[in-house]
């Protein structure tokens, strides 16, 4: 490693940094909203889901609280609930497998390829006559494989529920994410790619009659004014966040390639010391995280910590090894190759204004790890 590297610092993330940038912007958009004092569902919530649903190449979005708000919502309003089964991967954020048991019904998993996404043909084994829809993970921002899970789920009847939580602006043959299933479902959170400043999350369809039962479910199940259809929360997306994230919107394509350029210069520089996740022609991924795996990758991830290098496991713990999943009786190895890559894989720092000299610090002390 270069000695002038030394005094370098690489954190995991640096949220600061994006809205220095935006501060003026986003100073007036929340003035604008001070100022015209409809704080809730204001214009900016139907401007922002206009451009958001254009955006992803769909006919409606609709703003919620969060992404796990989303998820729930949208399997409620298929109907689903006790006594339904729904099938997601293993290896996801916790969301992904809580959004099924809040709905009542049955998480079931399948496990994954190497590409961190839910394998077809595994999908195929877990479907059982409860199973009502699959909800495969966009997981790291990269697609999951779409073209045999919608074939799948149309010749089985099952709903397709894409979490696109990691995922906006992927693509996949061209189409974004969000835009292969019954809906798509996103969230906003400050770590994510496009984020609001605090919660929230917003649900993407082409189906006129779901986006409809939406808009009464994240607000009381209200049909107008007075009239309560059904029991729902409060889940709407605060009009203050909706003005930010109209302003992050205008740089959301910029962002996403400067989180594709640091993945190419990590993928050239590491390809033979570590694996790194590949892209197929096909794919358009968009860099949530930065997946590598690694030998020795405790003690990997110690080296690169001495260095003042962050990394993070993205996830540690399989979810049907979460404590909170031990009703369903899943043992270790019920999911090899989640569990496999649980053990080998670290996200490195990844976001857009990282600097070359830190990425390449990064690449340096990897490399020098190796050697040893
Ligand atoms: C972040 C995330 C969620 C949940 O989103 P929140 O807005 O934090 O509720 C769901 N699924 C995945 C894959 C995520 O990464």
């Amino acid at each position: 490693m270069d000695r002038s590297q030394n005094d370098i610092k690489v954190p995991f993330v640096n949220l600061k940094l994006q809205h220095a940038e935006l501060k003026p912007e986003i100073i007036k958009a929340v003035e604008r909203v001070l100022d015209h004092g409809q704080y809730i569902l204001g214009p900016e919530n139907i401007l922002f889901e206009q451009r958001f649903a254009s955006y992803c190449g769909v006919g409606q979005a609709i703003g919620v609280d969060n992404g796990t708000s989303a998820l729930v919502l949208t399997l409620q309003a298929l109907g689903i609930g006790p006594g339904d089964e729904v099938i997601t991967a293993p290896n996801s954020f916790l969301a992904s497998a809580s959004c099924i048991a809040l709905s009542g019904a049955k998480p079931v998993f399948a496990d994954v390829n190497s590409h961190y996404t839910i394998d077809p043909a595994r999908i195929e084994n877990a479907i059982t006559s409860r199973t009502k829809a699959i909800i495969p993970v966009h997981l790291t921002g990269r697609p999951a494989d779409m073209e045999p899970i919608m074939k799948l789920a149309g010749q089985n009847g099952l709903h397709v529920i894409e979490d696109c939580a990691q995922a906006v602006g992927a693509s996949y043959r061209g189409k974004k994410v969000g835009s292969f299933g019954m809906a798509g479902c996103f969230s906003l959170h400050p770590l994510k790619v496009l984020s609001a400043i605090g919660d929230g999350g917003v649900i993407t369809t082409n189906d006129p009659g779901l986006h409809e039962q939406l808009l009464k479910a994240r607000n009381h199940g209200m049909k107008n004014r007075n009239e309560c259809e059904f029991w729902s929360g409060n889940h709407r997306l605060d009009t203050l966040q909706a003005a930010i994230l109209l302003v992050k919107m205008g740089r959301l394509d910029h962002w996403i390639k400067a989180r594709r350029e640091i993945a190419s210069f990590y993928r050239e520089h590491l390809r033979d010391v570590v694996r790194v996740p590949d892209e197929l022609p096909h794919e358009f991924a968009i860099y949530q995280t930065f997946v590598i795996q690694a030998d020795r990758r405790d003690q990997l991830q110690h080296f690169l910590k001495e260095h003042s290098i962050d990394t993070k496991v993205h996830y540690p713990l399989p979810l049907h090894l979460q404590p909170a999943a031990s009703k369903l009786g899943l043992l270790p190895g019920s999911f090899p190759v989640a569990e496999d890559q649980a053990r080998n894989i670290l996200s490195l720092p990844m976001y857009p204004e990282l600097t070359r000299e830190q990425t390449e610090k990064v690449v340096s002390v990897i490399r020098a790890f190796y050697k040893n």
